[in-house]
């Protein structure tokens, strides 16, 4: 891939890349303020972006606030992650009908539409992206790739922002996977206030902004750009006590900290909805009353659900204390066999989303024996 060199985009000229992308056929989805939290919604006017905006996150807790600036993309991860626009959060895998000689049609509901562009992704969302290719598209043990996350991951088109104002609750420095986004996108930009600096990723990325024409940015432009996302870096405190805590969590099974997590968390899986990662899932039939027709249906499921460890007569994980140290040990322990890396990304999603504000960072430190 040939690239460009970073180039400087006007804040005017942002709108002219919405447009591109349109034309090119692209259904533009960005992020915009609805029921007080940032989250995507179609992107057609780059007003609808949040100017202004910014955020206070802390365990269990979630606040938006306006400013003066005149910046759309100043603040940290809202509650969406890329997620829910490549694995359905609910869908209908597949229908079988009774035709009327009383055999079976079989027929699959693998989604259609145009590709999707999406605007704001930032770098630990595409740390799990690749984490959720592996296992949606690369999964273990010669497993087919899944069509429908498969047919909307073939149309993606990122537009990413480097993080420069991280929350609280934020520690992508810790796992290695942020601030700055490094790979997984088609476009990075870099907020200033006059505008943005812009680098392809990809060749479709340096099409679409050689088609804009813009200038190259100047030297003092992008050391700053670079300034910046050292200062989100340096700005998060929180982190984990390690990249990699197989041993030391499998060491600590019966820590007396799982019994004092349990009788805080409320089982509720806000934390595994709002992970970018978390892949659970369950499958049910959903038959027509009248026998012509039964809808394969596939949804979210999670480590906290009574049902997700029901297997053949018995709940493997009957209380909230095993259910928590399922989700902890393998999204931070076991993962690492399964894709060679740790499931968190340092969002911090789970923390502020968690209504009791149960903090992982906090979980990892106590149960691995060191200080936060
Ligand atoms: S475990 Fe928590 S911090 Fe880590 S990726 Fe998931 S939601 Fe984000
Ligand atoms: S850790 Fe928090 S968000 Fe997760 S299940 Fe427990 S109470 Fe819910």
């Amino acid at each position: 891939m040939d690239t460009l060199p970073q180039l400087f985009m006007p804040r005017a000229r942002l709108q002219d890349l919405i447009d591109a992308l349109a034309g090119a056929g692209f259904r533009c989805i960005g992020p915009t303020v609805r029921d007080g939290a940032i989250v995507f919604a179609p992107l057609k006017d780059a007003a609808q972006l949040p100017a202004g905006v910014s955020d206070v996150q802390e365990p269990g807790a979630y606040r938006l606030s306006r400013n003066a600036s005149p910046r759309t993309f100043a603040w940290a991860s809202g509650p969406q992650a890329l997620k829910p626009l490549l694995f359905a959060p609910s869908e209908v895998l597949w229908r079988a009908r009774r035709r009327p000689d009383g055999s079976i049609d079989f027929s699959s509901d693998v989604p259609q539409g145009p590709p999707l562009a999406v605007f704001g992704v930032r770098a630990c969302d595409l740390a799990a992206l690749a984490i959720q290719d592996q296992h949606f598209l690369h999964g273990a043990h010669g497993a087919a790739p899944d069509p429908f996350y498969g047919q909307r991951r073939d149309r993606l088109f990122l537009v990413a922002v480097n993080c420069s104002h991280p929350a609280a609750t934020c520690f992508c420095a810790s796992t290695g996977d942020g601030p700055r986004a490094v790979q997984g996108f088609d476009i990075v930009l870099d907020e200033r206030d006059d505008g943005f600096l812009a680098q392809s990723g990809s060749d479709r990325g340096r099409d679409m902004l050689a088609g804009l024409a813009l200038c190259a940015a100047m030297p003092d432009q992008v050391a700053e750009a670079q300034r910046q996302t050292e200062r989100a870096e340096q700005a998060m405190t929180r982190r984990l006590p390690g990249r990699n805590l197989r041993d030391a969590l499998f060491a600590n099974l019966d820590h007396s900290r799982w019994d004092e997590v349990a009788d805080r968390c409320l089982s509720c899986g806000n934390c595994t909805s709002v992970c970018p990662t978390c892949f659970c899932h369950s499958e049910s039939e959903q038959p027509r009353i009248d026998g012509t027709e039964s809808l394969h249906g596939r949804e979210w499921d999670s480590c906290f659900t009574r049902g997700h460890s029901h297997i053949h007569g018995l709940t493997v994980r009957p209380d909230t204390r095993l259910r928590y140290r399922q989700w902890l040990t393998h999204k931070l322990g076991s993962w690492h066999d399964q894709f060679g890396r740790s499931g968190c990304v340092g969002c911090g999603r789970c923390i502020a989303w968690c209504p009791v504000g149960i903090d992982i960072t906090e979980e990892a430190n106590a149960i691995c024996g060191r200080g936060p």
